[in-house]
């Protein structure tokens, strides 16, 4: 199916330009935001992503800086003129998130929160939706249609890996799912190979063979201090790993008919 762009800003997501969103797991303070920010706007990226409301396996892990990160978030995206996505995962915030961001992200984890879906979908805001965990590529689309079913058609696809016995990687990326989606659906889709892998060496390979198979973007962790991030630094890359990546990816893009 011919995929219907979704316009955020003058950006159209699912056209021929490459959607990249780029930035750390998890807001943890002003001055690490700022730092992030200015070396990806250096890096010529529009899109920053961070969470202030994180969705951890465990209740004694970080768990974001909740409303003070989305002023954060907001504060730094608005100094260095960027497009901002941080994840929503209570209904009852869908109206607060929304008021300090440009895309509303619902984790793997709340894929199927239906109550947290509908909500989203009452709103204008564009969604990312990550497939969860667990979730068939026919489980992944029927989530989507709960958002579009509320009216919201400003939906983004986001393969993120799923669960398989595999160990050695933290998620098993199926990439396949990009192909399979074109032919089902409209809906522009992104890949995360950040949580696809859990692992920053498998990273650019993994950017590329997405943008090979399809994809309309990459959502990329990105710390200015991996060693220091309080949760995902073991998968971010650095901003000097970023910019080469940014520089592999070129001819691909170009190989499939996109621009970087
Ligand atoms: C994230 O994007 O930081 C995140 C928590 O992702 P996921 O929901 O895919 O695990
Ligand atoms: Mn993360």
């Amino acid at each position: 199916m011919k995929t219907r762009p979704v316009k955020v800003g003058t950006f159209q997501i699912g056209a021929k330009k490459i959607l990249i969103i780029a930035g750390p797991c998890a807001v943890e303070s002003e001055k690490q935001m700022d730092s992030i920010a200015t070396s990806l706007k250096n890096l010529g990226i529009n899109f920053l992503r961070a969470g202030a409301f994180k969705p951890r396996s465990g209740p004694h892990s970080f768990q974001g800086l909740g409303e003070k990160g989305l002023e954060i978030l907001s504060k730094t995206a608005k100094k260095h003129n960027l497009r901002t996505v941080t994840e929503v995962l209570d209904p009852r915030d869908v109206e607060l998130v929304a008021t300090h961001t440009d895309i509303l992200q619902i984790g793997a984890r709340n894929m199927q929160n239906y109550a947290l879906l509908k909500e989203v979908g009452k709103t204008q805001k564009p969604v990312i939706l990550k497939r969860g965990l667990c979730a068939t590529v026919e489980e992944f689309l029927l989530a989507a249609e709960y958002i579009f079913s509320k009216g919201n058609k400003k939906i983004i696809l986001c393969e993120r890996g799923i669960r398989t016995f595999e160990k050695d990687v933290r998620n098993t990326l199926a990439l396949a799912t990009v192909p399979r989606v074109k032919e089902l659906s409209h809906l522009p889709i992104i890949v995360d190979p950040s949580h696809g892998t859990g692992q920053p060496s498998l990273i650019p390979a993994m950017s590329k063979a997405a943008i090979a198979c399809g994809a309309d973007g990459l959502m990329i962790e990105v710390h200015p201090n991996p060693k220091k991030a309080l949760s995902d630094g073991k998968q971010s890359l650095t901003p000097i790993e970023f910019k080469k990546l940014l520089q592999e990816i070129k001819p691909i893009a170009k190989a499939v008919g996109k621009t970087t």
